[in-house]
């Protein structure tokens, strides 16, 4: 389970806005589920059956177990069932960000790219078995233009049906066809994964390589027909009769855990400003700039930018190399000749230029 130091943390809710925003245009809505539950909601999710040998458990007195959530679908299949639910309302599109804990092997284990503490950009659509297709493409939308804010080009496979799944052959083809359909529409090239689909259901995973050559699943969207009808989930349509729902499962960046490991490693530490830890380094020449660059540094601050300031005696160009091998964005040397009118900004990885602080500003 990895602890986040603050500068992971800045990276961390970076993303975390990034979420929230595109959860918004695009139609979701936050909720948030209990972390632990009653062996009873397990066995009804089938994760008793299926993925028991993942979750960490909690004898709870007599004949009494509860399972510290692994995955956020049989929460969410509660919220769905917590009312009726009419045609109108549908797709319900649930999202949550929230800790989940698997029982990896520790032979498994790796860095920040499999741990036992994960937080998957997770969501649900619950929707009609006509609205299938819609859904499957804003999905496919929505990763594409997450990716791209990342300059990440992950391979796409289709994880078919494995040997311990739930439900019919039909069933299946069904959905594994829905799927196929839709990368075939967004013109995404794949391959199949015989066997690698989730217990309730076949998915498209996405995959990228690290520097070692190592291949890593990020995000995933699986199509379920499995768990909602064990939740007994319906929907009242227009014909004043119950129908089965249908379950899209998707997370985009996968977890947070490992997409800022894979991110650490696709940037090599070098993050682009808005993902910086720290965006800007103030360096004073000397002792009497140091009041003018703590004005500077107030008043960065005070427009929303992750400044600091390095005020050791060593050099100057000490001071330069450091925040080069931190990889700053940017780094400002303030001597005699500086003023707010005239600022030397020096680029990580080169480019230097002089800069009025409104123009550094904007
Ligand atoms: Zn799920």
């Amino acid at each position: 389970s990895p602890f986040w130091h603050p500068k992971g943390m800045v990276v961390w809710n970076a993303l975390e806005d990034v979420r929230r925003r595109e959860n918004l245009r695009r139609g979701y809505a936050e909720v948030r589920t209990p972390l632990i539950y009653d062996k009873a909601l397990w066995e009804t999710s089938g994760h008793w059956e299926k993925f028991r040998e993942n979750m960490f458990l909690i004898p709870a007195g007599e004949d009494q177990t509860y399972g510290i959530k692994p995955m956020n679908c049989p929460g969410h299949m509660l919220l769905f069932g917590s009312a009726l639910r009419s045609y109108r309302e549908l797709p319900i599109r649930y999202a949550e960000a929230a800790p989940l804990h698997r029982n990896e092997l520790v032979g498994a284990l790796h860095g920040l790219t499999r741990v036992r503490y994960v937080t998957q950009d997770d969501a649900h659509i619950f929707c009609t078995r006509e609205q299938i297709d819609g859904e499957l493409d804003g999905s496919l939308e929505y990763l594409k233009d997450l990716y791209g804010l990342f300059g990440i080009e992950p391979r796409a496979e289709l994880s078919t049906r494995p040997d311990n799944k739930l439900g019919t052959d039909e069933e299946w083809d069904f959905t594994e066809g829905s799927l196929v359909a839709a990368l075939e529409r967004h013109g995404i090239a794949y391959f199949v994964g015989a066997g690698e689909g989730s217990f309730y259901g076949p998915k498209i995973d996405l995959h990228v390589t690290d520097v070692l050559g190592r291949s890593w699943q990020l995000g995933t969207i699986q199509l379920d027909g499995q768990m909602p009808a064990r939740f007994g989930l319906t929907y009242m349509g227009a014909d004043n009769s119950e129908h089965p729902v249908f379950v899209i499962h998707r997370a985009l960046f996968g977890s947070f855990e490992r997409f800022i490991g894979i991110l650490t490693e696709h940037y090599a530490g070098a993050f682009p400003f808005w993902l910086a830890p720290m965006q800007v380094r103030l360096i004073p020449v000397g002792e009497q700039h140091r009041e003018a660059v703590h004005e500077l540094h107030e008043r960065l601050e005070a427009d929303g930018f992750r400044v600091d300031v390095d005020e050791r005696d060593d050099t100057v160009g000490k001071r330069i190399r450091d925040a080069e091998l931190e990889k700053v964005p940017y780094t400002i040397v303030y001597g005699d000749r500086e003023s707010d009118e005239s600022l030397a900004v020096r680029e990580h990885g080169g480019g230097q230029s002089t800069k009025s602080l409104e123009e550094l500003l904007a």
